[in-house]
């Protein structure tokens, strides 16, 4: 897991293990020969810490770790997490550890631009609230016509609905983040689930939403993390397509799995996006904005909830065509 290279403290790589070798890209023809050699993957920018580092390593034969980046053979930066060892302030050869941190630091800038966009979507919609109250006030002291102040309400009405959108969204990834305790699991009748989701979220959007498919599959779950699942996959479809599109939901089972699938006639997920939208914080940046703007948990949300019932989601995309979110769940009997 951790990279391992020996150095003289010239530009020379004495020695690195396999985990530094492919952190780096390099081969161990290339170390032999000498093409793996720090200035090969060091950035002159950390050129200034590097040196002071040098300076502790000899003060105090190891260092605190600290971060910077190598340059992969292909050219791309790898953020890692080094350190380093001397046996004794004599030494001529020293032992450096790297970590690769590219994960952790791509965890970072998605939160970072979660909070973002998160502190800026909250924020809009409470200004346009603000304004359109003002503009209310205004109108009832100018007795204005009914259907203004209709208008108005409802103006403040909409803007209610995405707040409630958005926090509902981020309540639930810090729920998800405090790693609740396991949820309660018993018998869930899928289709009775998806009736229930799908009349609620015909009224609610006012959009066609088919049901289809097998009565009585049973699997071991929590029937309200089950209609979360599907009512964030609903509401996805509903969003990612067109408004006079359908939606089709449906239930089936083999021999030992039920299937729940979504599906839609929307933009589709272009391919390189396929396994990310998954990961938490992803979202695909939209030219033409979808309607309402999530905070990009949702699928993730969705996947630890699925995971947690020993199943899968996946999904079949075309761009331009639409898209097939399936939950794939083992079944009860
Ligand atoms: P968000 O809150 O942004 O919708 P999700 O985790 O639910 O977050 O989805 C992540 C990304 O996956 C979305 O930003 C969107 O680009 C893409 N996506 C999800 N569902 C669909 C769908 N049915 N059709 C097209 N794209 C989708």
């Amino acid at each position: 897991m951790i990279g391992v290279a020996a150095t003289d403290f010239e530009d020379k790589i004495l020695n690195a293990n396999t985990a530094f070798l492919q952190m780096v890209g390099y081969t161990v023809e290339d170390l032999k020969s000498g093409t793996l050699c720090w200035s090969a993957i060091s950035l002159e920018e950390y050129d200034d810490i590097d040196a002071k580092k040098m300076a502790e390593l000899h003060a105090h034969t190891s260092i605190i770790p600290f971060e910077k980046e190598y340059v992969h053979k292909k050219g791309y930066r790898i953020p890692v997490l080094v350190g380093a060892e001397i046996l004794d302030a004599a030494s001529t050869v020293g032992v450096c550890f790297a970590l690769d941190i590219s994960t952790m630091k791509e965890s970072e800038r998605r939160k970072e631009a979660f909070a973002a966009l998160v502190s800026h979507e909250l924020r809009t919609p409470l200004s346009i609230m603000k304004i359109s109250a003002d503009i209310l006030v205004a109108q009832v002291a100018q007795n204005s016509k009914q259907e203004e102040l209709i208008a108005t309400t409802n103006e403040i009405n909409q803007q209610i609905d995405k707040l409630d959108i958005l926090i509902t969204d981020i309540l639930n990834m810090s729920l998800h983040h405090s790693n609740d305790p396991a949820f309660s699991m018993s018998g869930v009748d899928v289709y009775e689930t998806a009736i229930r989701v799908v009349q609620e979220l015909t009224i609610v959007h006012n959009r066609e939403i088919t049901l289809e498919g097998q009565e009585n599959i049973f699997i071991r779950g929590n029937a309200s993390k089950l209609s979360e699942v599907l009512i964030n996959l609903i509401t996805n479809a509903l969003r990612y397509s067109p408004e006079k599109s359908s939606i089709v939901v449906s239930v089936r089972a083999d021999e030992t799995t039920a299937f729940l699938a979504v599906r839609d006639f929307g933009m589709g997920i272009q391919k390189e996006n396929i396994d990310k939208i998954f990961e938490r914080y992803y979202r695909v940046n939209h030219t033409d904005t979808p309607k309402e703007i999530g905070a990009g948990i949702g699928l993730y949300i969705c996947s630890e909830i699925i995971k947690q019932h020993h199943g899968r989601l996946r999904v079949e995309s075309e761009v331009g065509k639409g898209s097939t979110f399936t939950v794939e769940i083992p079944k009860l009997f």
